[in-house]
Formats: C-alpha cells, sequence, structure tokens
C-alpha cells in the first residue's frame, strides 16, 4: 500500500517510514499541509497519517481538502497525547480514525489494517449492534427506539466496545483506548464508566451487553433481540 505521512516531526516521519518499509508498504511524506493536500489527491496513495499540528494549514483545513477530493481515502490522524478537543474535532472534521502520540508501532499497524478492510464501504458515520445504534458524527445514541443521553467519555466507551464485540478487553485496554493519558489512581475508573453505560445501555431484566469476566476484563455481546 501506498501511505503518505504528513507531519512536520522529522524524528516521528523516520519512526513511521521504517516500520511501514519494513512491513512492505511504500511511503511519501509531506513536512506541511499545502504538500501534502497535493500528494493525497494524488490516486496513487492509498491511506492517510495526517498529524493535527502542522506549519501553515493544520490538520483540520489537509482533512477538509482531502476529503472534498477524495471522500473515501481513509485518514488517521495523529493527535497530541492530552488533546481530547482535537480528537472530537478530527472525527467531526471527517477523519476515520486518530492514534495519541506517543503510540506504539503495532497500534498504528493494527489501526490502518482495521481502516483499510473498510475503506471500499462508505464510511461508517454510524455503527449498530442489534438495536443498539450510535452516529459518530451527532454524538447520538439509541437503544431501540429509546434514545441514551452519554457523556462523551461514556460515547467514547460505547463506541470502542462497539467496535469490539465479543472481544474480552483488558482494562488497560479500555483505559488506553478511550482515556488519552494514564490515570494515578489505576485501572478502576474503568468499572466505574462501564457502571454508568451499562446503566444507560441495559434493558431491566436482561443481562448485560457488557459482560465482566473475571480477572480478565470485559466483553461486549451485541444484542440480539430487537
Ligand atoms: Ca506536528
Amino acid at each position: 500500500m501506498r501511505i503518505l505521512i504528513i507531519e512536520d516531526e522529522l524524528g516521528i516521519v523516520r519512526f513511521l517510514e521504517r516500520g511501514l518499509t519494513a512491513h512492505g508498504h511504500q511511503v511519501v511524506s509531506a513536512d506541511n499541509g499545502d504538500d501534502g493536500v497535493l500528494l493525497a489527491v494524488d490516486e496513487t496513495v492509498d491511506f492517510v497519517l495526517l498529524d493535527i499540528s502542522l506549519p501553515g494549514l493544520d490538520g483540520h483545513e489537509v482533512l477538509r481538502r482531502i476529503r472534498a477530493v477524495r471522500p473515501g481515502l481513509p485518514v488517521l490522524m495523529l493527535t497530541a497525547r492530552d488533546d481530547l478537543r482535537n480528537k472530537v474535532s478530527a472525527l467531526d472534521a471527517g477523519a476515520d480514525d486518530y492514534l495519541t502520540k506517543p503510540f506504539a508501532f503495532e497500534e498504528l499497524l493494527a489501526r490502518i489494517r482495521a481502516l483499510t478492510r473498510r475503506a471500499d464501504q462508505p464510511r461508517a458515520a454510524q455503527l449498530e449492534a442489534g438495536d443498539l445504534w450510535v452516529d459518530l458524527l451527532s454524538r447520538r445514541a439509541r437503544r431501540g427506539s429509546r434514545p441514551v443521553e452519554l457523556s462523551s467519555r461514556e460515547f467514547a466507551l460505547l463506541e470502542y466496545f462497539m467496535r469490539h464485540p465479543g472481544q474480552v478487553l483488558s482494562r488497560q485496554q479500555i483505559l488506553s483506548a478511550v482515556w488519552e493519558y494514564a490515570f494515578d489512581g489505576g485501572s478502576n475508573v474503568v468499572d466505574v464508566y462501564i457502571r454508568y453505560l451499562r446503566r444507560k445501555i441495559d434493558r431491566g431484566g436482561e443481562p448485560s451487553l457488557i459482560t465482566t469476566i473475571r480477572g480478565a476484563g470485559y466483553r461486549f455481546d451485541p444484542p440480539t433481540s430487537t
């Protein structure tokens, strides 16, 4: 695959180039937004890694310009460590996913694989699991016909579960996916938020959609009834 990196930090570009080339990808790079847009609209590019903070055109504007010409091109946005606002606005601006720096290379490869698997389909702005439905752009959720009011953290947590149905997810995995920085207080914040989420998405008298797996973490099972 031909991957375009738009990033002005040379160290990160080199790191990405080395790793991606080692995994059989071709890499082109731009250290500013204008060049990035020009390269991205070239049909030979299959995937874009876009840093959100760039000199000149910033990442959001770059993304808007790419989307105007190639709406189906997968774009993974790289965001700063503690910038939740940027993450949300990256998705709102039409990024397919985001990754918080610093990240493990394996995580990057996994995201690239996941995004290119669904690249041929129209970009999913909505996720559905049984009668559970979320809209990623308007940040709304529904269980059956009942609207579910979620905080942004609860929403991110639910989105993460819905993207990994039937998989056991450890507290650490959940923490690093949904919380953008490490909490000193340990991982029980995950348990607390899962309790909130269960209260909102589960139906009384039915087993929870999120099962606690003792000693391992949690598993989300899509509802089967409608
Ligand atoms: Ca940068």
